[in-house]
């Protein structure tokens, strides 16, 4: 059985692929969504409301990935076959019930009267049609099922870690033990970007090492494409990799807590530190667009 170190509660920020990536594309957004407790401009109530917002690409791959959840831990207890119209009317639900439940930003922001079921379907299907008709989901079935008890499929809590001391956050899709070698895949609905994916596998990877005590060597780490068709990029990285990636993930923790008038307690500088960027794609998909007047 895998076992997931607990960690106590402390305030000093954690390392995440979101947040540094958010930290670097721009330091208002990452303020409001990382410090708005802080923020003497907008109410706190306005700025979760903004955060809390998804999107059709979002919901899409949210959905993709609790069915995929639920189609491995069904594994766990039958290998008897999906029938298509549960299975359909079970994605259906899901897709309505997020529709009711969740502000999509395509309608808060006025470029859609409303997102239903209709507008994320095809999208969550073909992703799943991808996924079932895959050689990878037919090998889980014949092959991997006989090391059942190690696997970890989307483990809850944030995927809380540590790096050389360091907080770090990295929460993986999916992972399984066979003949003692830990194998990793992240499920993709999205665009390829080779070198975001990798830094975020590699987090993945690290992660299994903190809690599995395994070395580089052990670990097989794939990024699974979902769309137009299903493809695995593996990227397992060498013992190189991840001793650069740990150093990276160093300089890069340094980098935010620049930010914070005080490390230990994650306290934000005043907001003025962390300026807004001139008006970009980034501030079209950016769910604070309105605190900033980039509607
Ligand atoms: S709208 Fe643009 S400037 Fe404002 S927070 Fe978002 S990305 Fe930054």
């Amino acid at each position: 059985m895998v076992k997931i170190e607990k960690f106590d509660f402390t305030p000093i920020l954690g390392w995440s692929i979101t947040r540094y990536d958010m930290f670097t594309a721009c330091k208002r957004q990452y303020y409001y969504q990382y410090y708005a407790k802080y923020d003497p401009e907008f109410k706190r109530a306005k700025i979760d409301t903004l955060k809390k917002l998804t999107s059709i690409p979002l919901e899409i791959g949210n959905i993709v990935h609790d069915t995929i959840s639920v189609v491995l831990k069904r594994l766990l207890k039958s290998r008897s076959r999906i029938d298509p119209q549960r299975f359909d009317a079970f994605v259906e639900e899901m897709a309505g019930t997020n529709c009711r439940s969740k502000t999509f930003s395509e309608v808060y922001y006025n470029e859609m009267v409303s997102v239903g079921p209709a507008d994320i379907l095809s999208g969550i299907n073909e992703c799943l049609k991808a996924f079932l008709g895959s050689s990878r989901f037919e090998w889980i079935k014949d092959q991997a099922t006989a090391g059942k008890h190690d696997w970890l499929i989307e483990p809850p809590g944030y995927g809380e870690a540590r790096i050389n001391g360091l907080k770090v956050y990295c929460k993986v899709d999916f992972l399984f033990v066979i003949d003692r070698k830990i194998i990793i895949l992240d499920w993709k609905t999205g665009k390829r970007n080779k070198e975001k994916h990798k830094k975020q596998l590699f987090g993945y990877c690290t992660w299994s090492a903190h809690h599995l005590k395994a070395s580089a060597a052990d670990i097989n780490a794939a990024i699974a494409y979902l769309r137009p068709s299903y493809e695995e990029v593996n990227l397992s990285p060498s013992v190189d990799d991840l001793k650069s990636f740990n150093a990276r993930i160093r300089v890069e923790t340094e980098e935010m807590n620049v930010f914070c008038s005080d490390v230990q307690e994650n306290i934000p500088n005043d907001k003025a530190s962390f300026p807004m960027i001139p008006q970009s794609a980034v501030c079209h998909y950016c769910n604070f667009k309105e605190l900033c007047n980039r509607i």
